[in-house]
């Protein structure tokens, strides 16, 4: 598995993902999506909503406004409820989840560093010595705010057993054991619309969209004459002010949400909870991640929302460990009963085969834009050895790819081979992202596609154009990213052959057309 730093440094160096606002020292887990990241996470978000909308029958789309009503957040129970309990350092004022402390804490660097100090040879022969000299050293830098370390006269290593353990609380960051009273802190960023702050309406800036799916279903249910059970889908950005973001792009205050209520009559709720839930597992082996990597997760009884019935997670074995990647959740009628009771409007179906209104229960399948990115991402990544050498290749599935097709002159001094280049990647960029590239030699160019993950090349050489002893072929060379093989393709059949390499893989064109032997 790859760490998650040789992640960042990729997307870092082939314009994937950058950290905000990066000129002025950064801006704490907010990320940029660069050229290469904007064209993958528009991937994702258009294979999803074509697989759960345009592809069904029983799905619309909606693109509900960030900022709501505030009365939305009171009925949905974001306003009161939203909390996770939250710990602040005296010392340093950085704050932490209450449940992640102990977590963070026995594994933080001061942790580590005493650890191995205490297991060494100067601490075996004198344990007090050591503890002094490490509280002058690496304590000094690592946990400036550990008792014994600010005040060296006092006795070393004082109560060490429970600050290592993390039975007794410490600031991970300063070692300071001055850890507030678990409280907790609402998530919702708050907001003033209106120039004058005073007579503003205060709202939130909305930690789901699905709120929006909610209060707009009486107007899509009219609108779209739909039976149930239908769904309605939104892609969009929520904010939740997470005391510990963190690891890249998986938390972040900042996100974008990939979401479905889909409304079903009571009593088929739990059959059409288990089909989504098989339904969405599909979604993400289906391009390309690997079975072994994901597992779905049960939540306990007690871990439970108030309101929801069952709900289970998909995850995915991200660098950091088994990890969230998409919630589907059985929310009950709770949601559209909230929204009716605070709002005085009906949120009913008219059920016509039982004459009698229902308020329909909801599956909610619930993903992450920036999460399902970063788990195709580091899915995709792989290491190999060529010719002795070191490639590095996103094995990305050919519709997730940033870029389709890659365009390539073997020589950038014959004008007939870049303009014959230049003039296909044209032609293809009608229908994929394609690319033209001259700005290396073969060998390096094929690299750096294999590095963002190109699945197929286009090779145009002397053969294709012709020269003083032989006439042109009007063939390119084809070659495919993982098997880095080659196929020699008319030039007139390229788009039909790109065409079938992006729906039916390599197998198929590579049977049909000459291989072509040579650079890998
Ligand atoms: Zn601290």
């Amino acid at each position: 598995m790859v760490d998650l730093e040789t992640i960042v440094s990729l997307c870092k160096r082939r314009g994937f993902v950058f950290q905000s606002s990066e000129i002025y020292g950064g801006l704490g887990s907010a990320w940029d999506y660069g050229p290469l990241g904007v064209e993958f996470k528009n991937n994702v978000k258009r294979l999803w909503w074509r697989d759960v909308v345009r592809r069904r029958d029983d799905m619309v789309g909606l693109d509900a406004a960030i900022t709501m009503h505030p009365t939305v957040w009171k009925a949905s129970g974001h306003a009161d409820h939203f909390a996770d309990p939250f710990t602040g350092c005296g010392d340093c004022g950085r704050h932490y989840r209450a449940d992640h402390l102990k977590e963070a804490q026995v594994s933080c660097k001061w942790a580590q560093a005493l650890r191995k100090m205490l297991s060494g040879p100067a601490a075996q022969k004198d344990r007090q010595k050591a503890l002094r000299n490490w509280a002058q050293s690496d304590g000094k830098k690592l946990a400036p705010a550990m008792p014994w370390v600010k005040d060296p006269a006092g006795p070393a290593g004082d109560g060490l057993e429970g600050l290592l353990d993390g039975t007794v609380p410490a600031c991970p960051a300063c070692g300071s054991p001055r850890m507030s009273e678990p409280r907790p802190a609402n998530l919702m960023l708050k907001t003033v619309l209106g120039p004058v702050e005073a007579t503003g309406t205060v709202t939130y800036l909305r930690p789901e969209t699905a709120q929006g799916i909610f209060v707009n279903f009486d107007n899509v249910l009219q609108s779209s004459r739909k039976k149930l059970p239908f769904g309605i889908a939104q892609i969009g950005k929520a904010f939740r002010n997470e005391i510990t973001p963190g690891n890249f792009t998986f938390r972040t205050r900042e996100f974008e949400q990939m979401e479905i209520e889909y409304f079903v009559k009571p009593g088929t709720d739990e059959e059409w909870h288990q089909k989504w839930i098989d339904e969405r597992f599909a979604w993400y082996i289906r391009y390309g991640i690997r079975r072994e990597n994901l597992r779905l997760r049960e939540h306990a009884k007690d871990e439970l929302a108030h309101y929801a019935k069952r709900c289970v997670d998909i995850e995915y074995l991200f660098p950091m460990g088994w990890s969230e990647l998409e919630g589907i959740a059985n929310r009950t009628d709770y949601d559209l009963k909230q929204h009716s009771k605070f709002s005085g409007k009906a949120l009913e179906y008219f059920d016509e085969e039982a004459r009698q209104k229902v308020v329909p229960y909801v599956i909610e399948p619930s993903a992450g834009a920036d999460r399902s990115a970063l788990a195709f991402l580091v899915d995709a990544y792989h290491e190999e050895e060529v010719r002795g050498e070191k490639r590095v290749v996103l094995r990305l599935h050919p519709e997730l790819a940033p870029v389709a097709v890659a365009v390539l002159p073997l020589l950038k001094k014959n004008d007939k081979i870049v303009a014959v280049a230049r003039s296909l990647a044209a032609r293809l960029r009608e229908r994929w992202p394609a690319v033209y590239d001259d700005t290396a030699a073969i060998g390096k160019l094929y690299r750096r596609q294999d590095e963002v993950g190109t699945p197929f090349c286009v090779t145009v050489d002397v053969q294709t154009v012709g020269d003083e002893e032989s006439p042109p072929d009007n063939k390119v060379t084809v070659r495919e990213r993982d098997s880095m093989s080659q196929i020699r393709v008319p030039i007139d059949e390229i788009e039909p052959v790109v065409a079938e390499l992006m729906s039916s893989g390599w197998a198929g064109a590579a049977a049909r057309y000459p291989a072509q032997p040579g650079a890998a």
